[in-house]
């Protein structure tokens, strides 16, 4: 049977990413988040990283497991091989790579925010 355009769950069951399902599943993300961020307090998984990243809350338990994994992905990112880093400013912050290139791209950058301090 032929998907039906312009619904979001043609879009997520037939992997269909004409215009019209697209735009439909775009609404259909719009509309759960907004619910989401509508929930009250209380029925909120706090302390969860459903509950900082989908529901937006930063009451003090999501914030925690929030950070926690942000920094994460953080550590996890510091294992990134050293050919696959984006060697920059990128390269030194993100990935705490401190090759020449990183270290004169960081380098430039602090200048560059005394530089614009200053003026
Ligand atoms: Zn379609
Ligand atoms: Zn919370
Ligand atoms: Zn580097």
């Amino acid at each position: 049977m032929a998907p039906t355009h312009g619904r979001a769950s043609t879009y997520s069951n037939y992997k269909c990413r004409c215009d019209a399902c697209t735009e439909a599943n775009r609404l259909r993300c719009m509309e759960v988040r907004a619910k989401l961020r509508a929930k009250p307090f209380n029925q909120i998984p706090h302390g969860t990283t459903t509950g900082y990243s989908q529901y937006g809350c930063h009451c003090e338990a999501c914030q925690e497991v929030g950070t926690a994994s942000l920094r994460e992905q953080r550590d996890k990112r510091k294992l990134t091989p050293f050919d696959q880093i984006p060697h920059g400013t990128s390269g030194y912050n993100s990935y705490g790579c401190r090759c020449k290139v990183c270290h004169a791209a960081n380098k430039a950058y602090r200048l560059e925010l005394k530089r614009a301090k200053a003026a």
